[in-house]
């Protein structure tokens, strides 16, 4: 993966802004500075609120916190879907959207949530685009991190992806979801470089994202 000698296309596929940056935002910022081609679709996208009917995100705000934060990774093609927060279905209507992206982006590497989640819109975003990717050869569940997911049956780690060079990225894109980080305050960013730092350890780096394999090319 990320062979020096390929171009390649990645997408990534979350259901709310700032899923993807939480879960492969280092991974993201370091294929576009080794120049491959990549991607952000957020299937939602649109201001929401929470259980208690409290807005999480008001005033165009959903949309102007994406675009910062895919910035800051250097990802210059961003694709908001739209679908109203809560309810990201599992549809032909979804389906044939990501289709659609992925007959016109041929993505090598495509990322997406962990389909055990608890998050009925990543789990929903997961089965979309598990059938939407059907014929691209490598598929990748990023690992569960509050908000962007908390998984009900263990994630296992497959596939490492040292981001030592980008986890400062990944954390300003973060910051960049102004609204989830008052939120969620201080204490969430320590949380994700935490993780971030457990699974370097892991692999021998200061810093690491992770992932779950659905299927996957090994290229020779
Ligand atoms: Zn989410």
């Amino acid at each position: 993966m990320f062979n020096k000698n390929d171009k390649l296309t990645v997408l990534a596929i979350g259901a709310h802004g700032d899923d993807i940056e939480l879960a492969c935002g280092g991974s993201l910022a370091k294929a576009v500075k080794k120049g491959h081609d990549v991607v952000m679709v957020v299937v939602t996208g649109v201001d929401s609120h929470d259980h208690k009917n409290v807005p999480i995100r008001e005033n165009g705000n959903a949309e102007k916190e994406a675009k910062a934060a895919a910035k800051i990774l250097g990802v210059t093609k961003l694709i908001i879907l739209g679908y109203e927060d809560t309810l990201v279905p599992y549809s032909a209507d979804l389906i044939t959207k990501l289709d659609d992206i992925m007959i016109k982006h041929e993505p090598d590497i495509v990322f997406t949530h962990f389909v055990f989640d608890t998050h009925q819109d990543h789990i929903r975003t997961a089965h979309s685009t598990i059938s939407a990717a059907r014929r691209q050869n490598t598929i990748l569940l990023y690992e569960p991190i509050n908000p962007s997911g908390q998984g009900y049956i263990a994630f296992r780690p497959q596939v490492y992806v040292d981001i030592s060079k980008t986890i400062d990225q990944k954390i300003n894109s973060l910051k960049a979801h102004k609204s989830q980080y008052i939120k969620y305050t201080e204490k969430w960013v320590e949380g994700v470089t935490a993780r971030a730092k457990f699974r370097g350890f892991e692999m021998g780096v200061d810093y690491a994202e992770c992932f779950e394999v659905v299927r996957s090319e090994l290229r020779l």
